[in-house]
């Protein structure tokens, strides 16, 4: 099991009307996307969780195996330039 997968995490501004007023600083939100059990998934996060969650990003990214030409996409950590070929693993 490979658990939650961090997609990315944002800020995100509540603007929920006319109610709110500029003096409400308490009106930003972390928004984390992430891939649990091969669905995609949203939840609120606290600021500090949200860091945290930052450094546990991965990107999907596009490979072209060099051994047999297939384009191929993975999930992968940010500094990651490498994946191996699902066709040629097995
Ligand atoms: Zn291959």
């Amino acid at each position: 099991m490979m658990g939650k997968i961090t997609i990315s995490v944002c800020k995100v501004y509540k603007n929920t009307g006319l109610l709110r007023s500029h003096r409400d600083k308490t009106n930003k939100h972390w928004k984390h996307y992430f891939i649990e059990n091969g669905k995609f998934k949203t939840e609120w996060v606290n600021p500090v969780k949200a860091v945290f969650l930052k450094t546990q990003k991965r990107k999907l990214q596009k490979f072209i195996c060099f051994e047999c030409g297939m384009v191929f996409q993975a999930i992968v950590k940010k500094t990651t330039d490498t994946c191996t070929c699902p066709q040629c693993e097995n």
